[in-house]
């Protein structure tokens, strides 16, 4: 992935080298969009403002920054800075094409990392596992468990029945994975207005706490 240049050849101008970041043996993944500027001049996910938004998150369901980063892995939809939106506000969102490009790369890394737990943020990180017309108010609050057999490959997402839970389940705590979707961080999102929505979002932190707490992660 390191060396991937696919986006740039199907001429999109995209304007970094991936953003990879995580160690062996990480229990947890997170999946975000695509690095922004911040993220690909340093090379670290999550670096800039939308960052530290996320990592006050993960605070509350226990994870101190340094931790999270030490311990856990950083996945995204499309690994390379796509270049600020053509507006001038914000970022441009990865094109279909693109996200079709990178998946091949999240698959296998899913395969290989083999979390536990999948922290999903945004809404386009949302959409590899759940059809487009389950929203984001719809899916923020819950946990979705997958049981072992789903595990590998990981397109067997597509088809495997994730059982729903509206609140964590102990009696889980198998060998499955944990996927629990958040919004995103990024203070230009209009999603975080609607106080419905920041009680999802709450609800979310918990139970990811649950999870972090019963599965040690
Ligand atoms: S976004 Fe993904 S597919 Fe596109 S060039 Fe970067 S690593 Fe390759």
């Amino acid at each position: 992935m390191r060396g991937c240049r696919l986006c740039l050849e199907a001429g999109y101008d995209i304007r970094s080298a991936p953003v990879v970041s995580g160690p062996p043996g990480a229990e947890v993944m997170l999946i975000g969009q695509a690095p922004g500027r911040t993220e690909a001049e340093t090379g670290n996910p999550f670096h800039g403002p939308s960052g530290r938004r996320l990592f006050r998150w993960l605070q509350t369901a226990g994870w101190e920054e340094e931790e999270f980063r030490r311990r856990h892995h950083f996945a995204a939809v499309t690994r390379c800075y796509p270049g600020p939106h053509p507006s001038g506000r914000g970022d441009r969102v990865p094109t279909r094409q693109e996200q079709a490009l990178c998946r091949p790369y999240l698959d296998a890394e899913i395969g290989l990392v083999n979390p536990r737990l999948i922290i999903t943020v945004g809404g386009l990180a949302l959409r590899l596992f759940f059809p487009a017309s389950r929203r984001l108010s719809d899916l923020v609050g819950l946990a979705f468990y997958f049981p072992p057999d789903a595990l590998a490959p990981p397109a067997a997402y597509e088809t495997a029945r994730a059982q729903e839970l509206v609140r964590f389940d102990p009696s889980l705590n198998r060998e499955g994975r944990w996927l629990v979707p958040l919004p995103h961080p990024s203070g230009a999102s209009l999603w975080h207005n609607d106080p419905h929505n920041q009680q999802r979002l709450q609800h979310a932190l918990a139970i990811v706490a649950g999870i972090r707490r019963h599965c040690d992660l």
